[in-house]
């Protein structure tokens, strides 16, 4: 009798540990998958903004309607870990004046647009994923508004990531030099920040002397391309900040992936091919762990196909 009962004990301990091997290899797979399969995150509300421009207008994001789910976070409580109040209480005043600002025609949807897109992008960088979003951000200061951008949602992002602990590098592939996201974080050694453009166009800033200042020297890095440029010269450029953000040893990526640099591009020069994006995206996903992404500019009609290229290239990698 005793025999039997420790032997029954024994066989519901062997049963215990199976179940609690098969639930830890379970959700070990689940979080591999979770942590390489990169998403889009989207929000229908994106295309009440500024609708009707030619350039930064809702015909941008038409395509991610009918094929993406939506995900809605406000993200105005995180606005201020880079803009001021001061600046913020002007960006909300002129969406309900509908003013005038960075070219956009605002209304009050645009603000709730832009808290969205602060949201989305957060939520991307905590879970690796890809915001789709609208207003695009690379070019807002601390205190400005500037093409097409109100608040700087990559930046916002990544400001949250260092004030966690983290070192995060900034690699910018939109056609138009980041002078935003560059501003803000000339300063520190925590972000490094890589931008490839097309050279002597807007913003007309980003040449290879500017490097940083202070802490930052060294910590920015710019790739000016010219006019005509194509998947050579920018994956060349690529693969030589990838070389940089090795030593840099970052813990997050972020990619401005702003799609004006393409073949079909109305306001830029620059000739890169859907798969230019993939091999980006290949590129960055077999050496960091951890990437996330977030839509700049991009002028054209085959956005949703370059972002599916960049992320392609990110989980095939
Ligand atoms: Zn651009």
């Amino acid at each position: 009798m005793y025999f039997g009962i420790t032997f029954f004990k024994k066989f519901i301990y062997f049963c215990y540990e199976i179940e609690v091997s098969a639930l830890f290899f379970a959700k070990t797979i689940f979080i591999i998958q979770y942590h390489t399969n990169m998403k889009i995150l989207f929000n229908k509300k994106f295309l009440n903004h500024n609708h009707e421009s030619y350039a930064e207008g809702n015909y941008r994001l038409k395509d991610f309607v009918d094929q993406c789910d939506e995900t809605e976070i406000n993200g105005e409580k995180y606005i201020p870990l880079v803009h001021t109040e001061r600046y913020i209480r002007s960006v909300k005043e002129a969406c309900n004046n509908h003013s005038v600002l960075a070219e956009v025609n605002l209304s009050p949807d645009s603000y709730e647009a832009a808290c969205i897109a602060v949201g989305l992008t957060v939520l991307a960088s905590e879970q690796n994923d890809f915001a789709v979003v609208r207003p695009p951000g690379h070019h807002a200061k601390r205190e400005k508004a500037d093409g097409f951008c109100l608040f700087n949602n990559l930046a916002i992002a990544t400001q949250k990531l260092i004030i966690e602990g983290k070192k995060v590098f900034i690699l910018d592939i939109d056609g138009h030099h980041g002078d935003g996201t560059q501003s803000i974080f000339y300063d520190t050694d925590k972000v490094l920040y890589c931008s490839i453009h097309q050279q002597y166009t807007y913003p007309w800033t980003g040449t290879t002397d500017e490097t940083g200042v202070k802490e930052g020297v060294g910590y920015t890095m710019n790739f000016p391309l010219s006019a005509g440029d194509g998947d050579k010269e920018f994956l060349n450029a690529v693969d030589t900040a990838i070389e940089k953000a090795k030593e840099f040893k970052p813990d997050v990526v972020g990619v401005s992936v702003g799609l004006d640099a393409y073949e079909n591009d109305r306001l830029l020069s620059l000739n890169y091919s859907l798969n230019a994006y993939y091999e980006c995206g290949y590129r960055l996903g077999k050496l960091f762990k951890n990437v996330f992404a977030v839509l700049e500019g991009g002028y054209h009609f085959d956005i949703k196909k370059c972002v599916d290229n960049f992320i392609d290239g990110i989980n095939k990698s």
